[in-house]
């Protein structure tokens, strides 16, 4: 689009005021890329104030058929923010007000733009949790997490952003301000609005406020990382303390690989034989924790286990954390350009999607490196390539494509946590059949029949996606995450 009219940018800084509205280069650039490295420059960045000036924003973009993109903090991993067809940039974080805390009903309403782990801290502080926790929760917002519904690693025992999220006002694509579901636990008056637009990448509206529902705080929790010999004795571990009944709050593993990357770029103490981390974090009663950490610890003895470390105090257990948290830095301190993808599969087939990962890694010659969270199947997957090697941008696309299709084979997910965006809409074709995305488009048709909301993402743009086997040619594989 070129740069916006005159009389548009009148009517912006008429509706959120002068000072909250930009075309300086400066503000264009800051707000023209994600976490995916790539970047697509806006024509106009504005900051509004509430849902009545996002509103009047909306009409004004749909009369003139110009792009509107929301955005929060811009952490995402698959392209959701960027404007790939320029347009007005709407950026959230002067909504940032936690605007109450229901103690008695156990509910927060937020504004999108609350950053997750303030929400996490004030909450705590009465008592409560809210448990979605994706690693960027010190500086994402609540308005991002729900347009990805973004997970983390209590997802294991917590489940996702969805399952916290009670109701939701929006503004649609027409600039209407839509109300769905409410304060209470159960509502099943008319469609279910508020898990549509969980998830939907800010394609179908604008998210304005949030009813969140919260838990009470778990009393206690304890923080064990065992070291295995082997991968498959880990993958083999989160299985057998499913079966045990057990469901710990987190359940993450290393590979071989990821734990390689972290030793060259930390002093990790680790034995050296060690091929295979998992973290396992219970919680709960105090009384119980012991005991379940017990259990876990003697299903998994015999699965070649080489070390336990339980920690004791805070300060042991933020040590354990403090390794996991290392992988991505140190995954990308060694290659700033790895496409970091986000499977998910079934998690009685983590073992088998691992030895696939390996096998892929030995034919094409390329590292893949492995890390995520096991007891959910999403598994973060590293393809660390140098696209300085020539032909390296076709063995990426070969690499990328045989991925998806195992993961899909598998009965699983070619993204458990960080969306479609453009990073992977080549690759939607493999797991939705057409009559499904079919329906999809028609969803997106009814609510923006302008395709002004965040145009570009989720659907493949030449209309044609890639059905399981056939990875589309024309896909880009530089637009792929870059995490
Ligand atoms: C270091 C790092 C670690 C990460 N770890 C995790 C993780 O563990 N788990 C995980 O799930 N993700 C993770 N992410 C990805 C990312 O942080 C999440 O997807 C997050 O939810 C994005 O929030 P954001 O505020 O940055 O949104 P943005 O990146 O600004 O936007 C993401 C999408 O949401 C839309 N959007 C934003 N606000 C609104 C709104 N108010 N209404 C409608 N649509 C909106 C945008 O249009 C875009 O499509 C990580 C990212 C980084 C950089």
């Amino acid at each position: 689009m070129p740069m916006p009219a005159e009389h548009i940018l009148h009517r912006l800084a008429d509706i959120v005021g002068p000072e909250h509205v930009s075309v300086a280069t400066v503000d264009r650039i800051t707000h023209s890329f994600d976490a995916t490295q790539r970047q697509c420059l806006p024509d106009v960045v504005v900051h509004p104030g509430d849902t009545g000036e996002i509103s009047r924003i909306v009409r004004l973009a749909n009369e003139e058929r110009i792009p509107i993109l929301p955005r929060g903090a811009g952490s995402g991993f698959t392209g959701g923010s960027l404007p790939v067809r320029g347009g007005i940039v709407l950026v959230l974080t002067r909504m940032n007000r936690i605007l109450e805390i229901d103690t008695d009903n156990l509910i927060a309403v937020v504004e999108p733009g609350v950053v997750t782990g303030r929400l996490q801290r004030e909450v705590e502080r009465l008592g409560l949790f809210y448990p979605p926790d994706p690693a960027s929760k010190d500086f994402s917002t609540l308005g991002g997490n729900i347009a990805e519904c973004a997970g983390g690693p209590r997802c294991v025992k917590y489940g996702v952003t969805r399952d916290y999220v009670l109701g939701l006002t929006v503004v649609t694509p027409t600039g209407n301000v839509i109300r769905t579901g409410g304060r209470t636990m159960k509502n099943v008056v008319g469609y279910d609005l508020t898990r549509l637009f969980v998830g939907s990448e800010g394609t179908l509206g604008i998210v304005t406020q949030i009813i969140l529902r919260l838990l009470p705080k778990p009393e206690a929790r304890k923080t064990m990382l065992v070291a295995f010999a082997a991968i498959d004795g880990a993958a083999q571990a989160v299985s057998a303390i499913i079966r045990g009944r057990i469901i710990p709050a987190t359940l993450e593993f290393m590979d071989g690989a990821a734990i390689d990357c972290v030793r060259r770029a930390t002093d990790l103490d680790l034995p050296p034989d060690c091929r295979a981390v998992l973290i396992i974090e219970v919680d709960g009663d105090r009384a119980l924790l012991d005991g379940q950490a017990r259990k876990i610890l003697d299903i998994i003895r015999p699965l070649g286990v080489l070390e336990t470390r339980v920690a004791e105090t805070a300060g042991e257990s933020e040590a354990i954390w403090q390794v996991r948290r290392s992988v991505s830095p140190s995954l990308r301190a060694l290659n700033p350009h790895k496409f970091n993808e986000d499977i998910v599969v079934p998690r009685s087939r983590v073992p088998e999607m691992i030895r696939a990962l390996e096998a892929l890694s030995t034919r094409y010659g390329v590292p893949i490196v492995n890390f995520g969270h096991a007891g959910d199947g999403n598994i973060h997957v590293n393809v660390m390539v140098d696209l300085n090697q020539p032909g390296m941008d076709a063995t990426v696309h070969q690499v990328l494509d045989e991925i998806f299709r195992t993961v899909v084979g598998l009965g699983g997910s070619v993204s458990g946590e960080h969306g479609i965006g453009t990073a992977k809409a080549p690759y939607i074709g493999m797991e939705l059949d057409p009559p499904t995305l079919a329906a999809m488009r028609a969803v997106k048709q009814a609510l923006d029949p302008n395709n002004i909301m965040n145009p570009g993402k989720i659907f493949p743009e030449n209309g044609t996606t890639a059905a399981a086997g056939e990875a589309d040619p024309a896909a880009d594989p530089s637009a792929s995450d870059h995490g």
